[in-house]
């Protein structure tokens, strides 16, 4: 058992999830790098190792209740406590198919993922966040699952029209305010963030700010303190509309 406070980041060998991972222990945490496929984690851990940050691959499969349950109990074994829990974890499936083509096993993989996966495993680590004091859960929301810009004319993301992917963003959302009423008992913070249009694989690299850039309000909301704000959705300029 460890003393050192641990965060726990889905979706971790590559993109954002990487670059959240990275920043959260060059704070000083103890960070297990989630990853649903081992060889693809090894390969992403190792420069953190090498630059000696203090992580740990975790395989998590977001979408398995074993493997997620399996995980829980992994990260159990080695500490009491979970301070930070980074739901980062998503998928865009078939990208140019217009909502009227949208195939429904595709609709319902990207809800498995990007909304049943962060319920999962925020239920599975409730035990080890209500066992740290003032633990903090971000959900990585996107602008895209934002009501008010998606419909917005003015704004860059009304441009943006994908059906699963934004409807599995806005649901995201009022599960962050859901969790954050209940966990607020536990002085545990729940936000949604959404990080910019980031160069990743998510977007065939087509974002134009850098994964380092992308994390940045993710680890901001996972290291806020007591007087930081909860149930809320927040971007590179604050707070976001719903
Ligand atoms: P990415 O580079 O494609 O990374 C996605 C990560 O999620 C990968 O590690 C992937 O693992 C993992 N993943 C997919 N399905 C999983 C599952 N079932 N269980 C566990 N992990 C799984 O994309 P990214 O841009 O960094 O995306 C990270 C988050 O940011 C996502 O939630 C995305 O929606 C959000 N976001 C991104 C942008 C952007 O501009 N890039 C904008 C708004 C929001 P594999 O390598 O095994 O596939």
């Amino acid at each position: 058992m460890t003393n050192k406070r641990q965060a726990l980041v889905t979706g971790a060998n590559k993109g954002i999830g990487l670059a959240i991972t990275k920043g959260l222990a060059q704070s000083g945490m103890s960070v297990w790098l989630g990853t649903r496929d081992r060889s693809r984690g090894q390969a992403a851990i190792q420069n953190l190792l090498d630059e000696g940050l203090d992580v740990r691959l975790l395989e998590i499969d977001v979408v398995n209740e074993v493997s997620v349950q399996r995980a829980a109990e992994a990260v159990s074994r080695e500490t009491g406590a979970l301070h930070v829990l980074v739901n980062n974890a998503g998928i865009i499936l078939d990208p140019t198919a217009p909502p009227s083509k949208v195939r429904m096993e595709d609709a319902k993989a990207t809800f498995e993922v990007n909304l049943f996966g962060p319920i999962r495993v925020t239920q599975a680590f409730i035990p080890l966040l209500t066992a740290a004091e003032g633990a903090r859960v971000v959900m990585m929301g996107s602008g895209v699952g934002s009501l008010t810009l998606i419909a917005d004319p003015t704004s860059i993301y009304s441009s943006v029209n994908l059906l699963a992917y934004t409807a599995s963003k806005v649901a995201l959302n009022a599960v962050t305010v859901s969790f954050a009423k209940e966990l607020a008992a536990f002085g545990i913070k729940v936000n949604a963030v959404e990080p910019g249009h980031v160069q990743t694989d998510l977007n065939d690299n087509t974002g134009v700010l850098t994964p380092e850039e992308g994390a940045a309000t993710a680890i901001k909301m996972a290291l806020i303190g007591q007087d930081g704000p909860t149930g809320g959705f927040f971007g590179g300029h604050g707070r976001q509309p719903w």
